[in-house]
């Protein structure tokens, strides 16, 4: 009996945020004494393989088969059961981003698994608590199942660290194809700035900005900062920017060190999504935006004449420190 972690790749590296479904792995060994392992299934690079071994797990699962090259559910779901059924696991565990809502619940329900999503906290083996209502409920929730299938909000775990010893490494064959769906193409949006939920620094734009020909405006100040650009579900709906870069409750979790809000209310479908930040800015005109409730900083302005004016003192500041 064992705990697996299936880890997420990009590009054929381990994605960070997937790290804190390891420490969620590490808790839940603490409290039942399982010991945990690891799975990489799709195309980890070599660097993958020796990061994911030392993780502190005893094995590493590696699946690399050419039709698990790009993501599909249902294949990957092959994948998953058949490690999870060779490892003997009792918990699977994910962390809760868009491949993992997507894939979790098809790997519980063919395992049979009870399964818990975006938990945020390890109670004992069976209980664990997690957020309701756009995070204003916390519910406290008891799986009875013999497996158990978790996904992790990526905010709640610190990112596991690298431990000096090493896994054993096995790898696996999966030969069964689902026919029913192929991988077709891959379109990325190719970006120069960091990955939304990976960036220390994000700066999102609300539908104060009034429209996509502004946008500038804030992708001049996430420039400057080095940050990722994000966006309030109100942006994404008016087709201002890409569904991807959603911030809250139905988009994407980011925790960064400093997440600026421009022209952005403050609902609690936002917030659910960004209220782990460790520091918030908020710049909007009116004061009584529940925003300004949870910033650390705020600043009643106009944004259209307040953000270009940051910019240029940053910008000022950079070129200062740079010589
Ligand atoms: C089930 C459900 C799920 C949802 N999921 C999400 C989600 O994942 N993410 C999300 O963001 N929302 C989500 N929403 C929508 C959410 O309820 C809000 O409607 C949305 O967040 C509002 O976006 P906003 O703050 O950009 O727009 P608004 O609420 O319209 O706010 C715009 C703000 O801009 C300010 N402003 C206007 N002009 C200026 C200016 N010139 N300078 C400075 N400030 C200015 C205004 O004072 C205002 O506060 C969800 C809703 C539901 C029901």
């Amino acid at each position: 009996m064992s705990i697996l972690v299936v880890l997420e790749l990009k590009d054929g590296k381990v994605k960070p945020v997937s790290l804190s479904a390891v420490t969620c792995a590490k808790l839940l060994s603490q409290k039942t004494g399982l010991l945990y392992n690891v799975a990489l299934i799709g195309a980890p690079s070599d660097s993958a393989v020796e990061e994911a071994s030392h993780l502190g797990a005893q094995k590493v699962f590696v699946c690399s088969e050419e039709h698990l090259k790009h993501y599909t559910a249902e294949n990957f779901k092959i994948a998953v059961v058949k490690i999870a059924e060779l490892s003997g696991a009792k918990y699977v565990i994910s962390v809760a981003s868009s491949l993992g809502k997507d894939l979790m619940p098809r790997v519980a329900a063919k395992l049979g698994a009870g399964m818990a999503s975006e938990i945020i906290e390890v109670i004992d083996g069976e209980t664990f608590k997690r957020n309701m209502y756009a995070g204003t409920v916390i519910a406290t929730v008891r799986l009875k199942s013999d497996i158990k299938v978790l996904t992790v909000k990526g905010t709640a775990f610190e990112k596991a660290e690298k431990v000096s010893s090493k896994s054993e490494i096995h790898k696996v064959e999966v030969k069964e194809v689902f026919e029913g769906k192929r991988f077709v193409e891959l379109r990325e949006t190719k970006s120069a700035r960091p990955e939304l939920t990976e960036a220390s620094v994000v700066v999102s734009v609300g539908r104060g900005i009034k429209g996509p020909e502004n946008i500038k405006i804030a992708e001049e100040l996430t420039d400057v900062l080095g940050g990722a650009l994000g966006a309030s579900r109100a942006v994404v709906d008016a087709g201002w920017l890409p569904n991807d870069y959603q911030v809250g409750q139905t988009g994407k979790t980011v925790a960064p060190q400093l997440y600026i809000a421009l022209g952005i209310s403050g609902a609690i479908q936002h917030v659910a999504g960004m209220k782990d930040s460790k520091f918030v800015v908020a710049i909007n005109k009116d004061p009584e935006a529940p925003i300004f409730q949870i910033a650390d900083a705020g600043l009643v302005a106009d944004l259209f004449q307040a953000v270009p004016e940051l910019t240029q003192k940053l910008k000022k500041l950079k070129e200062q420190s740079m010589g």
